[in-house]
């Protein structure tokens, strides 16, 4: 697999926006943490609740993990994505995971897509969207509930 064209520059994760997240430099709605991993919504989301989960580490592609913690981000997207389902309502959710710039990875750090969906999506092409950062809030609160 060719390597991102956007590869990781010199400074390492101090210039990811997920690590910068993960270490709280950078605001995000999150509605998930423990010690290796974080889940916070997609700023740009292509549903009410599409949240990414990550591991803590930085690593750019799913090759970069350990296979025990490979399974194990999938464990917490499970469980993130039973509470984002009840928070919002879903009828059923999407996981995308994307490993490359062929795939459209944008942002350089491993993570899961959790992507709610509704009955009336299906089959439809859904477009990305814009929320207000009161309807973020609201919607991770939501989700941090389902989760507590
Ligand atoms: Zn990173």
């Amino acid at each position: 697999m060719r390597r991102l064209a956007f590869s990781t520059p010199p400074g390492g994760p101090d210039s990811c926006i997920f690590c910068q997240i993960v270490s709280k430099k950078s605001p995000s709605s999150v509605v998930y943490e423990d010690d290796r991993y974080i889940g916070f919504l997609d700023i740009y989301p292509f549903s009410r609740g599409h949240t990414l989960v990550c591991p803590k580490e930085h690593g750019e592609t799913i090759w970069d993990m350990e296979e025990a913690d490979i399974a194990q981000l999938f464990q917490v997207a499970s469980k993130v994505s039973k509470a984002v389902v009840a928070a919002v309502g879903a009828d059923g959710f999407r996981f995308v995971q994307n490993n490359g710039e062929a795939a459209n990875q944008v942002v350089a750090h491993v993570h899961v897509h959790v992507i709610p969906v509704k009955m009336e999506d299906r089959g439809r092409f859904v477009e990305r969207r814009r929320f207000t950062s009161e309807e973020m809030e609201a919607t991770a609160r939501a989700i941090r509930k389902e989760l507590a």
